[in-house]
């Protein structure tokens, strides 16, 4: 196959603070580019320092993949079922290179379904047969000051959930002032950032404020302080770090009652579609999430979004601008599968209107200040 990789640093529009330390002001992104058997697709690869995933791995990474996928011969174009076949032989290829790298295999399996659905001309659900019916996404917001957390949620009280990061010391008086301006489902994610005392003490007021899900409250592998929150606890815990791929769920039985499936832990399509599939027949409920990927990335994780309880899907909403084309929101807040073949995405001619400015209101100059005084120190 040709093969071009392409580095991008985007801003964020707000600070996205969260309680590990990660870059809250720019993404840093590789959009995979791929030629094959007549046919062209468009692939992310969003590389997370904390599953040890950086640009430079990224770019060793998957020249060595595409050559494990080189040697499958070029995929059967004609018919659905067999194109099914070669792309999942294509990340079983991919697995035997090297393990974890779910964003470098993601960037490379987005890029083989975008180019195989686009050869069959067809979208990428229909390829895939799933659901054409998804979960609206909600909206996430950073940890700031409660003030500042409030207003960004006033801004965005069109998006029927919100995802307010956690695991901060005001995050009982944020949830107060968030509930204070929005009325919809509160979703929390403290990645890893509480103790046994902090979620035992919050945790009746998260259930008087009306929050539905607890994401990943203590770190990856504290499977037993996990289980003995889900047992005190009438809300689902739902796991992020702890859950990156399919291997990662038996372990997790009995432990909590749902799991966040995303495509750059897993590895791309295939691995989120079979993962998520796992995730079902073994009892869980299912979340699909995302980095701050753009809309190549967003497009490929909503052509699976049907499968999923609740939709995360907000990475290139987040970003002050995508450079990419062709994904938009319907005015309830679900993304619109493409009925162009593939992922429906292109690079963007000039400046690409901004999905997220029909959802999201324009903060007044009084929010947009304390952006000076924001540091990395999550
Ligand atoms: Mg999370």
């Amino acid at each position: 196959m040709n093969l071009s990789l392409d580095v991008l640093h985007l801003p964020l529009r707000d600070p996205f603070r969260i309680a590990r330390h990660e870059d809250d002001r720019q993404a840093t992104t590789v959009i995979v580019d791929i030629e094959m058997a007549g046919s062209r697709g468009l692939g992310e690869a969003y590389p997370t320092a904390y599953y040890g995933e950086t640009v430079g791995t990224v770019a060793a990474v998957i020249p060595a993949l595409a050559e494990a996928v080189d040697a499958l011969g070029d995929p059967p174009l004609k018919e659905r079922e067999a194109a099914l076949l070669w792309l999942a032989a294509a990340d079983a290829a991919m697995a035997r290179v090297v393990g974890r790298n779910g964003g470098a295999k993601a960037g490379l399996d987005i890029a083989l379904h975008d180019l195989v659905a686009r050869g069959l001309g067809m979208p990428l659900h229909e390829l895939l047969g799933t659901p054409a019916e998804i979960p609206p996404t909600d909206f996430s917001i950073g940890i700031d000051t409660p003030d500042v957390v409030a207003q960004r949620a006033a801004r965005a009280a069109r998006f029927p959930a919100l995802k307010i990061k956690c695991g901060g010391p005001d995050d009982l008086e944020t949830l107060e002032k968030v509930r204070a301006v929005y009325g919809g489902p509160i979703r929390v994610d403290a990645n890893t950032g509480w103790t046994a005392d902090s979620a035992e003490r919050l945790l009746p007021e998260l259930i008087r404020l009306g929050v539905e899900l607890i994401e990943q409250p203590f770190p990856a592998t504290d499977f037993a302080r996990l289980r003995w929150l889900q047992e005190r606890s009438s809300l689902p815990i739902v796991t992020d770090e702890s859950s990156e791929t399919e291997a990662d769920l038996e372990r997790l039985v009995g432990v909590v009652a749902a799991v966040n499936v995303k495509l750059m832990k897993c590895g791309g399509v295939g691995p989120a579609l079979r993962m998520m599939r796992r995730a079902r027949e073994l009892g869980f409920k299912v979340m699909l999430g995302c980095m701050e990927e753009t809309s190549v990335g967003i497009a490929a994780a909503a052509a699976v979004a049907g499968l999923a309880d609740w939709v995360d899907l907000d990475g290139n909403l987040l970003l002050a601008d995508d450079p990419f084309s062709g994904l938009e929101l319907d005015e309830t807040c679900r993304w619109v599968l493409p009925r162009t073949p593939g992922l429906g995405i292109e690079r963007a001619r000039g400046r690409v209107e901004k999905t997220v400015d029909n959802f999201v209101d324009e903060a007044p100059s009084e929010v947009s200040a304390p952006r000076r005084t924001m540091t990395g120190t999550g």
